[in-house]
C-alpha cells in the first residue's frame, strides 16, 4: 500500500468562511506539522518521547501564547488560534496539549491575573519557548470537582507556604514554572493561583509511566511539601474557582478545534485507503455501501463540527462566547473525533491497529482528550444546567 499523505478536508467550501490571514495561519501550521512532526511522531509515540526539539521552531512561528496581546505574543484572533490548534492536533494531540498548556493554562493566567512584574518576567521567555510552564489543578482525589482540592497555602510574614499533591499534570517535569491552584487558609480557603518555580525546596515532580495515550506528551505528578514562595508569586488578580475555570475555557476552546484536526487525519487516511484497498471481485472497498456510509458519517460530522466551532470563535472574537458554548464545542467535537477514529480504524481492517497509519494513535490520544478539561459527561451537565437552570452535578 503506497504511503498516504494528508490532503486537507473541506466538503462545503468552509475555506470561503475564513479570512486570508486565517487561512495563512492554518496553512503555515499545516506545513510545519507535515515537515517537522509527521516524520517523527510515530517514533515519539512508540518511545513515549516528547519532541522537545520542536519547542524552539514552534516558538519562532508564534505558537506560544498566540492569542495573547503584548509581551512578544502573536495577538492572533480566536479563529486563527483555533485553526492553529486544529493543525497541531492533526499531527498529534500530545503536541497540541503541550502548546495548549504553555499558552492557555500557563501564559494566559499570568497575562490575566498576574502583576506587571510577573508578566515581564515570564511571558517573553515563555513566548520564545525558553521557559516552559504547567498548570496544577487536578489532585489524586479531585478531578471533575476541583473545588474540593486539598492543596493549601498559608501566609506567614511576606511568604506563602504551600502543601499538597497535584496529579495528571501535563509538562510537569519539564516545566520551569508551575501555576499551582491552592486554598488560602488565611482567606477562608479562597482558591488562588501561585507561581512556583521548579527549583523551590520541597517542590518535586515525577512522570506518570505506562500511559497508552498522549505518549508524546509529558504527564506528571507534583508534590509540594512546605514550599516557601515570596508573596510576589501570588497571582494577585486570581480569586475563587472561577479563575482556573477561566483558564480551562481558553484551553477547551483550543481542544474543540484540535479534535477536528485529529478527525480529519483519520477520515482522510480512511478515505484514501478505502479507494486503494481491493477486496471481492478486485473492487476497492470504497465501492461497498457500508464503507461509504461510514465515510459519509465522518465527513458530515466533521463539517458540522467545523461550523460549530467557527461560530463559537466568532462569538469569542466579539466577546460574546459563553462557557456553555465552549462546552458544547468541546463535548461534541471530541466525541465526533473519537467516533471518526473508531470508524476509520475499522475501515483499515488489521492495518488500522498498526502505527504505519496514524489512526490508532489518534484514537488512544482522544481517550484522554475526552477526559481532560472537563469530561464529556461534565460538559453534558454544564450544557444541561445552562438550558434548564438546574445544577445536576
Ligand atoms: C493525559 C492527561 C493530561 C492531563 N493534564 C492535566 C493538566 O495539565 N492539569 C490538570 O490540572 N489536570 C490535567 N489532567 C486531569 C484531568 O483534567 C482530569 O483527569 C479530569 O478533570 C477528570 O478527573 P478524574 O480523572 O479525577 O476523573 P473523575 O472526576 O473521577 O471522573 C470519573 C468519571 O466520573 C464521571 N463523573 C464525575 N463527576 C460526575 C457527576 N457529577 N455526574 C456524572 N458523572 C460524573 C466523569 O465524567 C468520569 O466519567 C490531565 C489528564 C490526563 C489524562
Amino acid at each position: 500500500m503506497p504511503a498516504i499523505k494528508f490532503r486537507g478536508v473541506d466538503f462545503i467550501q468552509f475555506d470561503a468562511l475564513l479570512t486570508e490571514e486565517e487561512r495563512l495561519v492554518r496553512d503555515t501550521t499545516r506545513q510545519f506539522i507535515e515537515d517537522n512532526l509527521i516524520p517523527i511522531i510515530e517514533e515519539c509515540n512508540r518511545a513515549g518521547r516528547f519532541p522537545r526539539e520542536l519547542v524552539k521552531p514552534m516558538a519562532d512561528l508564534g505558537f506560544f501564547g498566540a492569542s495573547l496581546k503584548g509581551y512578544g505574543c502573536a495577538g492572533m484572533g480566536n479563529v486563527e488560534y483555533g485553526l492553529m490548534t486544529q493543525e497541531l492536533e492533526r499531527g498529534d494531540s500530545g503536541v497540541r496539549s503541550f502548546v495548549s498548556v504553555q499558552s492557555g493554562l500557563c501564559m494566559y493566567p499570568i497575562w490575566e491575573f498576574g502583576s506587571e512584574e510577573q508578566k515581564e518576567t515570564w511571558l517573553p521567555p515563555m513566548q520564545k519557548g525558553e521557559k516552559l510552564g504547567c498548570f496544577g489543578l487536578t489532585e489524586p482525589g479531585f478531578g471533575s470537582n476541583p473545588g474540593g482540592m486539598k492543596t493549601r497555602a498559608r501566609k506567614v510574614g511576606n511568604e506563602y507556604i504551600l502543601n499538597g499533591e497535584k496529579m495528571w499534570i501535563t509538562s510537569g517535569t519539564i516545566a520551569d514554572v508551575a501555576v499551582i491552584w491552592a486554598k488560602v487558609e488565611n482567606e477562608n480557603d479562597k482558591i488562588r493561583g501561585f507561581l512556583v518555580e521548579k527549583d523551590r525546596p520541597g517542590f518535586t515532580s515525577q512522570d506518570v509511566h505506562g500511559k497508552w495515550s498522549l505518549r508524546a506528551s509529558v504527564t506528571s505528578g507534583l508534590s509540594l511539601q512546605d514550599v516557601h514562595i515570596p508573596e510576589a508569586n501570588l497571582l494577585p488578580k486570581s480569586g475563587g474557582l472561577k479563575s482556573p475555570l477561566m483558564c480551562l475555557n481558553q484551553a477547551r476552546y483550543g481542544i474543540a478545534w484540535g479534535a477536528i484536526g485529529a478527525a480529519m487525519s483519520c477520515y482522510d487516511c480512511a478515505l484514501q485507503y478505502a479507494i486503494l484497498r481491493k477486496q471481492w471481485r478486485d473492487q476497492p472497498i470504497a465501492s461497498h455501501q457500508l464503507v461509504q456510509d461510514k465515510l459519509t458519517w465522518m465527513i458530515s460530522e466533521i463539517t458540522k463540527a467545523q461550523l460549530l466551532v467557527l461560530q463559537v470563535g466568532r462569538l469569542k472574537d466579539a466577546g460574546k462566547a459563553e462557557h456553555q458554548h465552549i462546552s458544547m464545542a468541546k463535548r461534541n467535537n471530541v466525541w465526533m473525533a473519537l467516533e471518526c477514529a473508531r470508524l476509520s480504524r475499522d475501515i483499515l481492517g488489521a492495518n488500522g491497529v498498526a502505527d504505519d497509519y496514524p489512526i490508532m494513535r489518534h484514537m488512544m490520544n482522544l481517550e484522554s482528550v475526552k477526559t481532560y478539561e472537563g469530561t464529556h459527561d461534565v460538559h453534558s451537565l454544564i450544557i444541561g444546567q445552562s438550558v434548564t437552570g438546574i445544577d445536576a452535578f
